[in-house]
């Protein structure tokens, strides 16, 4: 197993919304009235994976239009993310040679050789390179996460289906039962790479647990927890759909962390990671 850490450029939020805890106001948290000069600018981690089935992308960060000579351009961010509050909420900032194609090309991987593109939700951070990847195998997203955007207000404003058009979607229903609430889909039906729903950041949320042949395993925890403070003082997002459920995933993840065989537990967005690759 080999799980490249890849930084797709950063996303520029309010302050409180990484680490707003329980009482935060979703409309701060949110950061559409906070000033540039004001936001906490954090990493964009995607993750390619070599595993013995095949060529694995963890989430595609964000696209070239929206950041096209790689510096902050907000006509361009405000038509990649297609509402002018969305692009309040989320500043980003693609430097040329992030996005992740051009990172993959670097290293000599096209879409179509991916097997499978693996998204961990549908916020634009995550899903918006997608359409670079309409080429790769197998495309998926939790069934969860999909039904949940289609019939939810909140989820039609949040998630937006521009960021996916053009792509064979394809959702996956769980197929076992690990996890904080017993749902998980099982990639390969040997329990080398499972997908386990954390709900509380969004409904159908999944984490990537990577597991080699020694029984030793790599949990990436995507938006599970904004850093490894998060589930270590169990501290809750200033914006998120379901705290409880929020604070069950992440005391679940911080039993993760603590199994002896756990090698490490990756947060999409923790100012302390820093890209690198992990063997094993
Ligand atoms: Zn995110």
């Amino acid at each position: 197993m080999k799980i490249h850490i890849l930084q797709t450029g950063t996303v520029g939020v309010s302050p409180l919304l990484p680490f707003g805890g329980d009482n935060v106001s979703t409309a701060k948290a949110s950061g559409i009235f906070t000033r540039k000069k004001d936001r906490l600018w954090l990493p964009v981690f995607i993750y390619y994976i070599e595993t013995p089935h095949g060529k694995l992308l963890v989430d595609t960060g964000w696209r070239r239009e929206m950041s096209p000579k790689g510096v902050f351009d907000r006509k361009a961010q405000i038509k990649e993310l297609v509402t002018p509050m969305l692009y309040r909420i989320n500043y980003g900032v693609l430097p040329l040679g992030q996005a992740a194609d051009e990172q993959l090309a670097e290293m000599g991987v096209r879409p179509e050789d991916l097997d499978h593109v693996l998204i961990s939700h549908l916020d634009c951070d995550h899903v918006c390179g997608l359409r670079a990847f309409k080429n790769a195998k197998n495309i998926m997203v939790s069934k969860k996460d999909l039904d949940h955007i289609r019939a939810n207000r909140t989820g039609r404003v949040r998630f937006r289906p521009e960021w996916w058009e053009g792509v064979d979607l394809k959702t996956f229903d769980w197929n076992g039962t690990e996890g904080p609430v017993g749902c998980s889909y099982d990639v390969f039906g040997d329990g080398s790479v499972v997908m386990i729903n954390i709900p509380g950041h969004s409904a159908g949320l999944c984490a990537i647990k990577v597991t080699g042949e020694d029984g030793r395993f790599v949990l990436i925890a995507t938006d599970g927890g904004y850093a490894r403070k998060s589930w270590e003082q169990m501290i809750t997002s200033g914006i998120s759909e379901d705290k409880e459920l929020q604070r069950k995933s992440l005391a679940w993840i911080r039993e993760q962390s603590e199994n002896p065989d756990c090698i490490a537990v990756l947060a999409s967005h923790d100012t302390e990671v820093t890209p690198h690759t992990i063997e094993f």
